[in-house]
């Protein structure tokens, strides 16, 4: 199972209340700012779960 971004709960990286703290969390940089919004690496994400605790918009889910 991996993490998936309900883009549409994200308020992009730039507007994010939490200055994209799901990318800035992962210890395995396996979260990428793709045109704002983030993309995450399948072959490097360990599914810690981390990302999804973080996101006050509820917009990361695994
Ligand atoms: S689940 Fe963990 S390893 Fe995977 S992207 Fe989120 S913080 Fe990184
Ligand atoms: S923490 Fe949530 S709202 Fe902020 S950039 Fe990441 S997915 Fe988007």
């Amino acid at each position: 199972m991996t993490v998936s971004l309900f883009a549409d709960k994200c308020d992009g990286i730039d507007e994010c209340p939490e200055n994209g703290m799901c990318i800035k969390i992962c210890a395995l940089n396996a979260i990428s700012n793709i045109n704002d919004l983030p993309q995450i690496d399948d072959d490097n994400c360990s599914n810690c779960g981390l990302c999804i605790l973080s996101c006050p918009n509820e917009a990361l889910s695994n």
